[in-house]
């Protein structure tokens, strides 16, 4: 099939935008089900200009409403099932504290409460009592916490790496370098993908069944092509290492993640794969 002026237009079941994270998922897991897939990713895969690079990222099943833990629920058997189909060992369990300082603007009760909905077991704490169980931890007076035993670590960019192997093993089409410049809607015909950029001489046009849009901080570039928008705010989340003066008070087996639950509100993990800055030793925080 060809355009107006000539130029091949290829029929696809489905094309994939942005292969971050939840694009390689996607790619993966549609592949992993015999759809035809092509994943286009408009930078190099693994940049890190997105989200989904970089070393550490949380699992847990502590969250605020009863529809995100069933959702983080289900998100467990998926990364169980990446590391069945990949024969990677991607999660790291350490347990996890989410620390609620007195009079915090974040609610303990909508965590509790969510978890006791779905069957998620965990534990009550108070600032004593954490700082009893992991030396490493020092918290102001009155701090209460929530202990999950299941929170988890797992590495952000090899994990996409992988979803993108997995994806290419079961016959998804990848390519990076291939910006999508417009979404256009044919209907009965499925939805036109305009790729410029490096491919354009080779892959100028998809003719898909259907178009997942995992474009994350672009999203309503892409969207603004089919005449809507999302109400999305982008944000730069600051990521800093930290070297332990006393290492071994801060191991994966010895220290929980920990998320203080109070505006502002930021997380910190034990000693995982990339090194510290010894400019910033983690002394400073306790
Ligand atoms: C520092 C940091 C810490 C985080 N911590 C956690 C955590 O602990 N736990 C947790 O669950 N989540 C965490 N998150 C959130 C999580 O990492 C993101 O939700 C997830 O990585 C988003 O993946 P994504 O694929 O949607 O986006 P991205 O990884 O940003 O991927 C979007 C991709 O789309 C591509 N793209 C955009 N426009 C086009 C186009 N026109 N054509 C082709 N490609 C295009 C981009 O180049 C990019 O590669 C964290 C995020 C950050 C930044």
């Amino acid at each position: 099939m060809t355009d107006a002026s000539g130029a091949p237009i290829e029929r696809v079941d489905t094309v994939v935008v942005g292969a971050g994270g939840l694009g390689s998922a996607t790619a993966w897991q549609l592949a992993r089900r015999g759809t035809g897939v092509v994943l286009l990713e408009k930078f190099g895969f693994g940049h890190k200009r997105g989200a989904s690079h970089d070393t550490s990222r949380i699992l847990r099943r502590s969250y605020h409403t009863p529809g995100y833990v069933a959702l983080a629920n289900e998100a467990y058997d998926d990364w169980a099932l990446l590391e069945r189909d990949s024969g990677e060992r991607l999660v790291t369990t350490t347990g996890g504290l989410d620390l609620f300082p007195p009079g915090s603007l974040i609610a303990a009760i909508d965590y509790t409460t969510s978890m006791a909905a779905r069957g998620v077991e965990f534990e009550e704490l108070t600032g004593a009592e954490v700082e009893a169980r992991w030396s490493a931890l020092s918290l102001p007076e009155g701090t209460r916490a929530l202990y999950q035993a299941d929170t988890s670590i797992v590495p952000a960019g090899r994990s996409t790496a992988t979803m993108q192997r997995l994806a290419r093993e079961n016959d998804a089409r990848l390519y990076d370098a291939a910006p999508v410049t417009a979404l256009i809607d044919r209907g009965d015909n499925g939805v036109e993908v305009v790729v410029g950029g490096a491919l354009a001489s080779t892959y100028r046009r998809f003719l898909a069944r259907r178009v997942v849009l995992t474009a994350d901080a672009w999203t309503n570039d892409l969207l603004a092509h089919l005449g809507t928008s999302l109400p999305l705010t982008v944000t730069r989340e600051q990521v800093t290492y930290f070297a332990p003066s006393a290492p071994e008070r801060f191991g994966a087996d010895r220290l929980p993640v920990w998320i203080w639950m109070d505006d502002p509100s930021f997380y910190g993990f034990p000693t995982y794969d990339e090194a510290g800055n010894a400019d910033y030793p983690v002394s400073w925080l306790v």
